[in-house]
């Protein structure tokens, strides 16, 4: 499957469509979900032209992944939460529904449970 650039999180790291942010550097975007699985969900978007993982460029992910990794952090202090699930889908039958590579970053709060 191939790269297309007409993804939604294309768009709004091209800045057409708004989006809520918390976070951007060279390496990534990081912005609130649309539908949220738990209060504090991010979405941690590298800035590079990945479909998703399976595509993605192993140097590309060597830049993302300490960032994700501080996300969580910041994110796990931010919110108080006992704990943080990062999730990530490779493909439809997967469960990705967007195809640009992206990172959830989902607190995780003891008896709460998250609506998937
Ligand atoms: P996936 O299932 O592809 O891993 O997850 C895509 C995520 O993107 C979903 O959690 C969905 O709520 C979120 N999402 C879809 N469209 C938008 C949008 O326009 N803006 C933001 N911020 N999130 C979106």
């Amino acid at each position: 499957m191939s790269y297309d650039p007409s993804n939604i999180f294309a768009k709004i790291l091209r800045g057409e469509i708004p989006a809520h942010k918390v976070y951007e550097d060279d390496v990534a975007l990081v912005m609130m979900d649309i539908f949220p699985q738990s209060r504090g969900h991010v979405l941690v978007v590298p800035k590079t032209a990945s479909r998703n993982l399976l595509d993605a460029d192993p140097a590309a992910l060597s830049a993302a992944i300490p960032l994700v990794q501080k996300v969580a952090k910041a994110v796990k202090q931010a919110t108080r939460a006992d704990g943080i699930r990062v999730a990530q889908f490779n493909e439809a039958p997967a469960g990705q529904t967007v195809f640009h590579l992206h990172f959830h970053i989902i607190p995780v709060y003891e008896g709460v449970e998250i609506v998937a």
